[in-house]
């Protein structure tokens, strides 16, 4: 087979990974090679192997110098510890490269019966990768209360909206739905949908709709074929995809490609699902399908229908079939149907058709950092966040003792999101962390660094403060939510 992309060599970076991860990578790895294709493989490590070595981050320098130097990596899954220490390197490494783009397609497969099965289920959830509480920045706020920060640019969901759009156009998808939670969360996940709004004008042969994020997870399993692209924050695009993947028969089909600026990496969207590791019973074919998306990036677009179609011939004969899919007594060891895909390269289904693909035109937005200008901006007031185990009316008069002669004036107190000083008469469940909302005396005074400093010291002297958010107005707009109950 000629190779379709000019025919220059391309290095990859090949991750093996833990668990089931080498079975996978070997058998994409063989099927890739199969095709001909003039790709080399440079492989390095990154996750448990490492993670015991001792380094934190699980992703020694020569993996990252090696994914730099390439600008491409195809990955096993990385296991992650839970609950304590390291963080996930499957994050690191997105977040290092700034891949921001979590491209993962979901399309109903010959021979795999599910209760969707021909209803021809095809779309692609495009997630963004590197903000929202994924960002992983946590703090234990009192030895009790645990804060998770969920931060989301108006440059971040440039980048992943345009994405959407453009996978759109590439793939010849008709619509583009923006999923958000921004009815409750209006300026993270609201930003998000303002965003896409703006950027579904730019884009008018695609039809464009916002959908509630629980709403689109009822519609995935009430009516998926409905969705075609699926444009959401971070984590709401983890668990869709999941979701989505279950409906074509699980995540051994559900491949993932992290797109950035500079540099791609590859990863199935399942982890190393350690009870199989070693077994020879794995379905490698999210790792298949994830070469093939990482062949269509190369430009090798050939090789990937090549691939694409001898799956189709191998599921629609249906004599070697994975596990998951035939069940343990019946599924071919993982070596055996990677062996019948080979065999099938260069037949072609004629029932399943392979999509045309067109290169993604990547968004290209300025990496100025100071992105949005505001024309002007008011600081009004503080949240002041401080640990206490009194009740909310002694704490709130106490407060308000405090600071009676100060610039700053107690407006109400708040836990969890719920006002409970000045009290509604409610019966909220407190813990220890309070809100304490001061503004100006003066509402026509801009509150300074000394009027903060000033309160800090007062409130500093009776009570252990944590922390405190400056309430801002940018362009006459308030840059904060009331509590629930505030007015
Ligand atoms: P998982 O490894 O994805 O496995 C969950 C279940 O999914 C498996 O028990 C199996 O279901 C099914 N499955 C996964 N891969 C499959 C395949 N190739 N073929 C068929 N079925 C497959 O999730 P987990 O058990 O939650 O996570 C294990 C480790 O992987 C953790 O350390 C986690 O942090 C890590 N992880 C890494 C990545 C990544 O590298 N990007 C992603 C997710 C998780 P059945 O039991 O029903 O057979």
């Amino acid at each position: 087979m000629s190779s379709t992309n000019g025919s220059s060599k391309k290095t990859v970076t090949l991750i093996p990974g833990d668990g089931i991860g080498p079975e996978c990578v070997e058998a994409t790895r063989r099927i890739i090679e199969a095709t001909k294709v003039p790709i080399e493989w440079d492989v390095h490590h990154a996750g448990a192997s490492i993670f015991k070595q001792g380094l934190p981050s699980g992703v020694p320098q020569d993996t990252i110098d090696s994914i730099k130097k390439n600008r491409i990596a195809l990955k096993g899954p990385l296991e992650t510890p839970i609950g304590f220490g390291e963080k996930s390197a499957n994050v690191t490494l997105r977040k290092l490269f700034e891949t921001y783009g979590n491209i993962r397609p979901v399309r109903e497969l010959p021979g795999v019966k599910t209760p969707y099965s021909g209803r021809n289920i095809d779309l692609v959830v495009v997630r963004e990768n590197v903000e929202d509480l994924y960002a992983g920045i946590e703090h234990m706020q009192t030895p009790g209360v645990a804060q998770c920060l969920k931060l989301i640019s108006r440059k971040g969901c440039e980048k992943i909206v345009r994405l959407g759009f453009e996978v759109a156009r590439a793939e010849g998808r008709k619509r583009v739905h923006c999923a958000s939670k921004s009815n409750i969360m209006k300026f993270t996940e609201g930003m998000l949908k303002r965003t896409f709004e703006e950027i579904a004008k730019e884009y008018p042969d695609i039809e464009s709709s916002h959908i509630i994020i629980d709403n689109c997870a009822h519609q995935l399993v009430k009516k998926p074929e409905q969705f075609d692209v699926i444009v959401t924050t971070n984590m709401n695009g983890d668990i869709i995809s999941d979701l989505s993947s279950a409906l074509i028969g699980g995540l051994g089909f559900a491949p993932s490609a992290n797109i950035g600026n500079e540099v791609a990496i590859f990863e199935a969207v399942h982890g190393s699902a350690p009870k199989y590791a070693g077994k020879n019973v794995i379905n490698p074919l999210a790792v298949v399908f994830t070469g093939v998306m990482m062949l269509r990036h190369l430009g090798f677009f050939e090789e990937a229908a090549a691939i694409e179609h001898a799956v189709f011939v191998t599921m629609e004969e249906g004599k070697v079939m994975p596990r998951d899919v035939v069940g343990d007594e019946k599924g071919a060891p993982t070596t055996v149907f990677t062996d019948t895909i080979i065999a099938n390269l260069g037949r072609k289904s004629k029932e399943w058709q392979v999509r045309e693909y067109k290169p993604v035109k990547l968004p290209h937005i300025s990496e100025a950092a100071d992105f949005v200008h505001a024309t002007t901006r008011n600081a009004v007031g503080v949240d002041l966040f401080l640990e206490s185990a009194l009740g909310s009316e002694e704490l709130g008069r106490g407060l308000e003792n405090l600071t009676k002669d100060g610039t700053l004036k107690l407006k109400l107190v708040s836990n969890r999101g719920t006002k409970v000083y000045p009290s509604m008469g409610t019966s909220t469940d407190c813990v220890d962390l309070w809100f304490c909302r001061f503004l100006h005396s003066d509402e026509k005074h801009e509150v300074t660094d000394a009027d903060i400093a000033e309160l800090l010291k007062r409130v500093g002297n009776e009570h252990r403060w944590v922390h405190v958010e400056k309430l801002q107005s940018f362009n006459g707009e308030s840059g904060f939510t009331k509590a629930q109950g505030e007015d």
